[in-house]
């Protein structure tokens, strides 16, 4: 037995375990994004004003160097003064101040610069140019520090714009996944089984064999391939109950002739067809001879025997189109088509010799000799009734004169 879904419960399961997948995958790409605006704001907040803080130092030690260069070429005391003072207003600037580094480079600048007399002696000119030199250094250093910070954040930057494009584009290959992977379920589990349904429901024949539906994990369809294979059977059994009472209602149960009721219809018809094109046709009624003497003899059921083996000979004797039926306890009745009553007759002088041929055994072994008494009558644009109640005549006569032979009635109006 398959393990089978409610189809509306499946397709809820997987939804709901895209859900939870596709919700997770959008939680772990913003904490990408999270880490991304926070870095992008401590770019902004954080590293470019402290990397134009760390420029501006470098200029302002820059600038610290030419005021000592002026300090040292000053002409006049005066302008040695102006520039000394600006050394100190570049030394005590905030900036200047907070970096330990810059702040005792700058007071050793302004130190040395205040020590020094004027003009400067050739060791003191010599001890500035180490100091002018610390001085660009420091500024390059500085300039290189803002720099580097700044293109190291970049970096980091990067790499999360990379990392959520990657996650970002793994979502989408996701989304995308879970799109087909629905769809395919659909398309296998109910769109196909439902065209199967509808071709086998077209189809659906009580005389074709029962159709087979490949077991399939949707409950619901399963649910309507059972009914139709159900409903099937029940078609085929209505069939089956159809042709029995047909063949009941049509049939003679001891020989399997048609019976009286069923012959008259058909042999109405094959007249009436007859009457129109102008065609020959043959009625004609058989009779046992002596039936009753083969059962009060041998008993009713060798006679029903030799009823149904007289049957089966008529069977094999009569053509395809030739209407038979039992019309009564040891008497049939006939309809021969395109056929006229000479014709008519080398048949049955036929069927009277295959029986001679042959005699009839019993279940018990005895042989018996059957012979039958004809009467035949051209039909041909006559009625029926009339048509057999001549026959009879012909019957009755060739039971009186003898039996075992066949008579033909002339029609009145044609004698
Ligand atoms: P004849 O040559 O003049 O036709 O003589 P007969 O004995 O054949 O005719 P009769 O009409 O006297 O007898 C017919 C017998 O057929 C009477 C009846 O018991 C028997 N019969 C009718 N239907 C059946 C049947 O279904 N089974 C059997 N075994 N006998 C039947
Ligand atoms: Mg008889
Ligand atoms: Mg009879």
């Amino acid at each position: 037995m398959h393990r089978t879904w409610r189809a509306g419960r499946f397709l809820l399961a997987v939804s709901s375990l895209f859900a939870v997948l596709a919700l997770a995958a959008v939680v772990w790409l913003g904490v990408d994004l999270h880490a991304f605006r926070r870095a992008a704001g401590q770019l902004q907040a954080e590293t470019v004003p402290w990397t134009l803080e760390r420029q501006r130092l470098g200029r302002n030690l820059e600038q610290l160097r030419l005021e000592g260069q002026r300090v040292l070429m000053a002409s006049s005391p005066a302008s040695r003064q102006d520039a000394l003072f600006l050394v100190h207003v570049l030394s005590a600037q905030p900036g200047m101040a907070d970096d330990p580094r810059t702040a005792s480079l700058a007071a050793e600048v302004e130190g040395f610069l205040q020590r020094i007399g004027s003009p400067a002696a050739p060791a003191d000119i010599q001890a500035w140019e180490a100091l002018s030199s610390r001085l660009r250094l420091m500024a390059d250093d500085l300039s290189v520090e803002g720099g580097k910070r700044m293109s190291h954040e970049l970096a980091h930057l990067s790499n999360e714009i990379d990392e959520a494009s990657y996650k970002l584009f793994f979502n989408l290959l996701l989304v995308a996944g879970f799109v087909v992977v629905f769809l395919r379920i659909v398309q296998r589990y109910l769109i196909r089984p439902l065209q199967r349904i509808q071709r086998v429901l077209s189809s659906l024949d009580a005389r074709l064999p029962a159709p087979a539906f490949p077991p399939g994990p949707m409950a619901e369809i399963r649910a309507v391939e059972d009914a139709i294979v159900r409903f099937h059977a029940t078609l085929r059994e209505n069939d089956e109950v159809r042709l029995r009472l047909e063949r009941l209602a049509t049939t003679d149960g001891l020989t399997g002739l048609f019976n009286r009721h069923h012959f008259m219809g058909l042999a109405a018809d094959e007249m009436a067809r007859a009457a129109r094109y102008g065609r020959p046709i043959t009625v004609a009624i058989a009779d046992l001879d002596h039936f009753k003497q083969i059962n009060d003899t041998l008993g009713h059921a060798a006679g029903d025997h030799v009823l149904r083996t007289f049957a089966g000979l008529l069977g094999e004797t009569l053509r395809q189109t030739d209407r038979v039926c039992r019309y009564g306890g040891e008497e049939f009745a006939f309809v021969f088509p395109e056929t006229t009553p000479e014709e008519a007759l080398q048949l049955a002088e036929r069927l009277r010799a295959r029986l001679l041929d042959n005699p009839l055994v019993l279940p018990d072994g005895r042989r018996l000799e059957v012979t039958f008494s004809m009467g035949l009558t051209d039909g041909s644009g006559c009625d029926l009734e009339e048509s057999l109640a001549r026959a009879d005549l012909g019957l009755y006569e060739a039971k009186r004169s003898g039996r075992n032979r066949s008579v033909i009635t002339q029609r009145p109006d044609l004698g």
